[in-house]
């Protein structure tokens, strides 16, 4: 189990270009292992590479988001793409890892259908649903550098860069001895 840290905005690494998987190697596989346990021990519904600084483009959602058990390990897709969104829409708050307890309110499609590969090297076909959909999108941002911030207007972008800076400084403070 290795848990990585979690990197937070305004990290660059988050907006760095990301990089197709070519080959499932041994270190493909320790890291979506390590995605997972940090998806877990961050309570997150979905995380992708690039937010542990990994260029891949790879991304995990939660099964019970994913419309399977609680206990299962979470769906891994490996070079995403979106195959179909519904023009049905729904706009629900959004939170996500790299910018702990910040939420706004996202329009996204109500259904997606993405085409990925698994970490068998198979490519897979699942469509979503609600959260699932959500999340499909929101995982799918993270691979083009998109983030929660780019959905905002400028004042709340301002309110949302302080409050990760004081987050941050406050941090700093209490690691100090
Ligand atoms: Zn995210």
């Amino acid at each position: 189990m290795a848990v990585r840290p979690i990197l937070k905005f305004p990290d660059p690494l988050l907006r760095q270009e990301t990089v197709k998987v070519t080959e499932i190697t041994d270190d493909i596989r320790s890291l979506v292992q390590d995605l997972a346990d940090t998806m877990f021990a961050a309570n997150g519904a979905g995380i992708a590479a690039v937010q542990v600084g990994a260029p891949e483009r790879i991304y995990l959602v939660d099964a019970a988001v994913a419309g399977g058990h609680e206990e299962d390990p979470p769906v891994v897709f490996i070079n995403p793409e979106i195959a179909w969104l519904s023009d049905e829409t729904e706009t629900k708050d959004e939170g996500c890892l790299s910018f702990p307890a910040i939420f706004v309110p996202i329009k996204r499609s109500l259904r997606a259908r993405v085409r990925a590969m698994d970490l068998k090297g198979q490519v897979f076909e699942m469509e979503g649903e609600g959260l699932f959909a959500r999340a499909l999108q929101h995982e799918g941002d993270h691979l083009t550098g998109r983030l929660l911030i780019d959905f905002v207007g400028p004042l709340k972008k301002e309110l949302i860069k302080r409050k990760l800076k004081r987050d941050a400084l406050e941090a700093q403070d209490s690691d100090r001895p």
